[in-house]
């Protein structure tokens, strides 16, 4: 027997009380039953999401509403600033390509965070640009973006802010109305606790006069059409009944420890874990800025990055993430969202000492341990 522990940055563990409610019988969507957990599941998306609009939910996994926002704001030939500081970054501008639109591209090193001097700069020197759109916190290299200060340039320009909130919403703080973000995206495999299938979006007022004028062709992911039915308390095609079954079952375990405290054990484990990284002498990927959805760090020189993720996997049955592109097999991705607590980051701290040494390389076993011990202890009485 191997017992098995998913610490991989989506999925992400789901807990109990959510496979529960999924596991009861299919009922029905249109159906007063179902209508009413669609009501209130809808309702306590605004409060994760820290706004007053609508959060449409689409079956789709995360980019599915990313493909929608496109779709739904521009037409062909519109200009876009995109922020590519990764695999997600390159995916915004990979999806407005696909449909037309005349992408800029703002390149940023992989683990570093973009500047918001250079996005002013690309939108003063530019006035057709409609849109900025960015990650609140690129999963590929564990970096966070600064999305009020990119909120703070848009605010007043007619452009939009377009946020990938895929593993930042629920995460950290990313107050929608309040900062001025025009579309959060998010998606159920990350911090809301559920398998994959379900994505979010929000649009603010600003963004909904977009969708008037918006000439990309669409079908299904139709936001104007969404929405309408969520007023109705339904979708316009079948929900992914299951699915939002357990998101209000998730929804209501955030509620109940609140979203500041939820931003508050992300930020105890995610630094636990910097903390152990570094005092395993693992050099971070993300250090000026980074991300409390995932950790992730170089790998030692000498250790094949590729053969210690399948080792944890395979003989210990703890599951990480390694690298993409040109971070193949030099780091490893530790995530820390979504149901995530202080023993996870143990299991993954241990692991990770005790494989690195089955790799030749020389540990200090415990070091990161004890590091990662002293901050998560701060959850405690
Ligand atoms: C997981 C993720 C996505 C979406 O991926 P899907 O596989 O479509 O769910 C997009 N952006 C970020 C930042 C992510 O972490």
């Amino acid at each position: 027997m191997k017992k098995r522990y998913l610490l991989a940055p989506g999925p992400t563990p789901v807990p109990e009380s959510a496979l529960l409610a999924m596991a009861q019988p299919i009922i029905h969507h249109r159906t007063p039953q179902f209508s009413e957990i669609f009501k209130e599941t809808a309702e306590l998306l605004k409060y994760v999401f820290q706004t007053k609009q609508d959060v449409l939910m689409l079956a789709a996994s995360g980019t599915g509403a990313m493909e929608g926002s496109i779709t739904n704001l521009f037409s062909p030939g519109d200009e876009v600033l995109v922020v590519n500081g990764g695999k997600f970054g390159e995916r915004w501008g990979k999806i407005s390509e696909a449909y037309g639109l005349k992408a800029h591209w703002l390149t940023v090193e992989w683990g570093k965070a973009i500047d918001p001097a250079v996005v002013k700069k690309a939108l003063d020197e530019n006035q057709n640009i409609k849109a900025v759109m960015v990650q609140a916190s690129e999963t590929s290299t564990c970096a966070a973006h600064p999305i009020k200060e990119l909120a703070a340039l848009t605010k007043d320009r007619d452009c939009l802010l377009i946020v990938d909130g895929i593993t930042g919403v629920g995460v950290f703080d990313l107050p929608m109305d309040d900062w001025g973000i025009d579309v959060m995206v998010s998606g159920s495999q990350k911090a809301f606790m559920l398998p994959p299938g379900l994505a979010f979006v929000a649009l603010s007022e600003k963004a909904w006069k977009f969708q008037e004028t918006a000439k990309v062709p669409r079908f299904y992911f139709d936001f104007k059409k969404e929405r309408k039915n969520l007023k109705d308390n339904t979708s316009a095609y079948t929900p992914a009944v299951t699915l939002i079954i357990g998101l209000r079952q998730a929804l209501l375990m955030i509620k109940e420890e609140g979203l500041e405290n939820t931003f508050k054990r992300h930020d105890r484990l995610a630094r636990a874990t910097r903390a152990a990284a570094e005092a395993l002498g693992l050099k971070l990927l993300a250090p000026e800025s980074p991300s409390n959805a995932a950790t992730g760090f170089f790998v030692p020189e000498g250790v094949d990055g590729g053969k210690l993720v399948k080792y944890l996997r395979d003989e210990m049955g703890v599951t990480m993430a390694g690298g993409q592109d040109h971070l193949k097999g030099k780091i490893v991705r530790v995530a820390h969202l979504g149901y995530f607590d202080t023993f996870d980051i143990i299991v993954a701290i241990a692991s990770i000492e005790m494989a690195l040494s089955k790799m030749g390389h020389k540990v200090a076993f415990g070091a990161g341990v004890a590091a990662a011990q002293q901050i998560l202890l701060e959850g405690y009485k």
